[in-house]
């Protein structure tokens, strides 16, 4: 389906909450994306909101001056008296993208001025709040879907043939674990687990401990807003219908324990310790004007199967979104120097489309539900500036990255906070952002 601009996305429209309008803001009045947030107040309640500049609208608050009573918009407006999104993202596209043309209206500097004192009302600075996990995730899955990643991963396994034959017929991908992503922010402890030096004797015993080889992974997740029945699929053509939005996704993992235990059956504990996520959802409609094509695969390389292949998804199935990643270990922070960008990539550079990857899990009959997660797996480009973790970037540590300080990092250390950052550009259209996914690394508990 061809992404549809509309008036919300009209690059002049300025909005009456003046911080929405500072250039280089993340949520401009072309975003507002959803998100759930609880004031610091004691005893105060979750409820959604919508950011815009340096505030988030309190839809709740809007429920109650009745500025979402129209038709169109309740639907959508009643899903959103829920402390998750799980409701508005069941209640589908249509009804999404009716609420947020109304809230467009009403936060444009043009708005009746009725509706504007009334909204002000329910205007929350983002600094008095705590952003929680936007929906509550049933199932969460996480794909390989950078061909430059699995490409370098892959030669510092196998040298001669760092491509498996299956990987570019099939978005590879495998089951995550919900009960441990966690919103941005939260500290991150180092975990343990079973470890084995990988140039010891093939015959040693492996030891239990911290990890020693601590990643991150740059990602971009997406939400399922209306699912599937199980047996049922979805097919290519009506994937984009069935995505919500976007968020930032550091798929934190531990190389060491990742290497002993993931064969045969894949990642298992060396990733399901922690899993963080930026709080806002920027919708499919935010992103319309940054759409662009599917990654050009190389001359050669098969096409993909019918069933992941629709001439609409080949044009429009790209999402140019520049990610960013970076570092502040605990003497940069002391010191007062700023982070340091580790990489920079593009969500476009990815072999397979989020499109492709939502069908394809459902192409077996599997049921997606509202509010699952599915993630891109780390996007990496062609350049060495643009690697999105430490594994391909040092090449398992063999090249260890210099910070400020002059402090050298092969994995990371205690005390190490991780930024990931994203936002969309594009001449013709206001900038918009992704906010950032934060974590910041603890030691590890007493073995
Ligand atoms: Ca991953």
């Amino acid at each position: 389906m061809k992404p549809v601009l509309d008036e919300t996305h009209d690059s002049e429209a300025q909005s009456w909450v003046e911080s929405a309008n500072v250039a280089g803001s993340d949520f401009p009045i072309q975003n507002l994306p959803f998100g759930v947030f609880r004031r610091r107040d004691a005893g105060a309640e979750a409820g959604v909101g919508v950011a815009i500049g340096d505030r988030i609208l309190d839809l709740d608050g809007m429920q109650s001056e009745g500025l979402l009573a129209e038709k169109s918009v309740r639907l959508a407006a009643n899903a959103c008296a829920s402390d998750s999104l799980n409701p508005l993202m069941a209640a589908g596209a249509g009804p999404r993208r009716a609420l947020r043309r109304r809230l467009h209206a009403i936060l444009r500097q043009d708005a009746p001025v009725s509706d504007r004192q009334a909204a002000a009302r329910h205007l929350i600075a983002q600094a008095d709040v705590d952003m929680l996990l936007p929906a509550v995730v049933g199932d969460y899955t996480d794909f390989y879907a950078s061909i430059f990643h699995a490409t370098n991963v892959g030669k510092l396994f196998r040298p001669d043939n760092p491509l498996l034959p299956n990987y570019k017929y099939i978005p590879i991908g495998y089951h995550g674990r919900a009960s441990s992503l966690v919103p941005t922010g939260t500290p991150v402890r180092r975990p343990c687990g079973q470890t084995r030096d990988g140039d010891a004797d093939p015959n040693s015993a492996p030891k239990f401990g911290p990890t020693h080889a601590l990643d991150y992974e740059l990602e971009v997740g997406f939400f399922v807003s209306a699912g599937n029945r199980l047996g049922e699929s979805i097919p290519i053509g009506e994937a984009e219908e069935h995505i919500f939005g976007i968020c930032l996704v550091n798929d934190w993992s531990a190389r060491d324990i990742q290497a002993w235990e993931y064969q045969p059956l894949g990642p298992f504990l060396g990733k399901s310790f922690a899993t963080s996520l930026s709080p806002w959802v920027v919708t499919m409609e935010a992103l319309a004007p940054f759409r662009t094509a599917a990654f050009a695969r190389a001359e050669g390389d098969p096409a993909p199967l019918p069933y992941l292949f629709c001439q609409s998804d080949q044009e429009q199935g790209g999402l140019d979104l520049w990610l960013e990643v970076s570092l502040l270990s605990v003497r940069m922070r002391e010191g007062g120097i700023a982070p340091v960008v580790l990489g920079r990539s593009n969500f476009r550079d990815l072999y397979w489309t989020m499109a492709q990857m939502l069908t394809h899990h459902a192409s077996n009959g599997c049921n997606l539900r509202p509010g699952d997660l599915l993630a891109s797996g780390t996007v990496s480009g062609a350049d060495k500036t643009a690697r999105g973790c430490l594994l391909e970037l040092t090449s398992r540590g063999k090249d260890p990255v210099m910070l400020p300080t002059g402090e050298e990092r092969k994995f990371l250390e205690d005390g190490d906070e991780i930024i990931l950052r994203g936002f969309c550009e594009r001449d013709g259209f206001r900038r918009i952002g992704l906010g950032s996914c934060r974590g910041t690394i603890l030691p590890a508990s007493a073995t």
